[in-house]
């Protein structure tokens, strides 16, 4: 058996030229441009790099950028009111404030700063709990990208089983409330029998798990996490982990994932390469979202859709 690699760059690139083409469209019709303005804190060298991709990719399909640097010292009110201050700016359409914030400022109260329809990646927790509630909201970049991805492979989801690994509130906790929650006219879930498992699952307890899933998503930061052995033949297998690796000799960053590519991709169906996978469709996502927030300022009939 030999999986399907998902390419995920290509994914995003039809996604990003869809986009571009939409917001041509509404700028051509509002005179407006939507706007993406990203809070940096501190000198996070993933978190600068990160950046920087979100930004260069919003450029390309016509969203104006700005990053907001605030020192390391920045205190919990001076961002604060820096955020309030995009919260207010009509031309400020998507405000993501990149995660991790320093020790010193508290990341839930950050994250709710953002008001709920400028709340780009979706950790606003009126949105989180829209979410739970399977009400429209700005979804998780990152669950949206895995949605896009089962979607795209195009498989039935309905009534078969699914297990993620993590359970961190930002990404494993919004992936497995889409998967588990109700599709079709009422919501926009996957229907799936879904299981969460995280860093107190026994190993082996994992394993029987996964062997049995129809669908795994792994976003625990666990290099090699999920092995061949552990998968049932044709199964469809999303990486999300992203573990950065530095080589000290050339001070160049890497990423690997959760997953041992080269043993799974023999025994599954579906399996997403890191990097390549869904990194790129995340990007892709947070861009949409972008644009949804800037349509939804502009239609206050729609606000209900956030
Ligand atoms: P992210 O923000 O990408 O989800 P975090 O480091 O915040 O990353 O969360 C990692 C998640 O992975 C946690 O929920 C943790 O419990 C889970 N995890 C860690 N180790 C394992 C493991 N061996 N098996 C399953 N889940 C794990």
């Amino acid at each position: 058996y030999i999986s399907q690699v998902i390419d995920g760059k290509k994914l995003a690139e039809d996604v990003l030229s869809q986009l571009k083409t939409d917001i041509e469209k509404y700028v051509a019709q509002t005179k407006l441009t939507p706007k993406l303005t990203a809070v940096l804190v501190g000198k996070n060298a993933a978190s600068e790099s990160y950046v920087k991709i979100k930004m260069k990719a919003a450029k390309k399909v016509g969203i104006a950028t700005e990053t907001v640097r605030c020192p390391e010292s920045v205190s919990e009110d001076d961002l604060l009111k820096i955020i309030h201050e995009l919260n207010a700016n009509p031309k400020v359409n998507g405000i993501l404030v990149q995660l991790p914030v320093p020790n010193h400022l508290p990341e839930r109260v950050v994250c709710n700063a953002v008001a709920p329809e400028k709340d780009v990646d979706g950790f606003n927790i009126t949105n989180i709990g829209r979410l739970c509630l399977n009400l429209k909201t700005m979804v998780p970049c990152t669950a949206l990208a895995v949605y896009h991805i089962i979607r795209h492979i195009g498989v039935q989801t309905l009534g078969k089983s699914a297990v993620v690994c993590g359970r961190s509130k930002n990404v494993g906790m919004p992936i497995a409330l889409m998967l588990h929650s109700q599709g079709g006219a009422k919501g926009g879930g996957l229907d799936a029998t879904t299981t969460i498992c995280h860093r107190f699952t026994p190993q082996n307890e994992l394993a029987k798990l996964t062997k049995s899933a129809d669908i795994i998503v792994s976003a625990a930061g666990v290099p090699k996490l999920i092995r061949g052995d552990m998968i049932k033949e044709g199964a469809i297998v999303i990486d999300v982990g992203m573990t950065r690796l530095l080589d000290e000799t050339t001070n160049k960053a890497s990423f690997v994932g959760d997953v041992d590519f080269d043993e799974v991709v023999k025994i599954a169906g579906y399996v997403t390469p890191v990097p390549g996978g869904v990194g790129p469709v995340t990007v892709a996502m947070l861009l949409k979202n972008t644009f949804r927030a800037a349509f939804i300022q502009q239609n206050p009939l729609y606000i209900n859709m956030i």
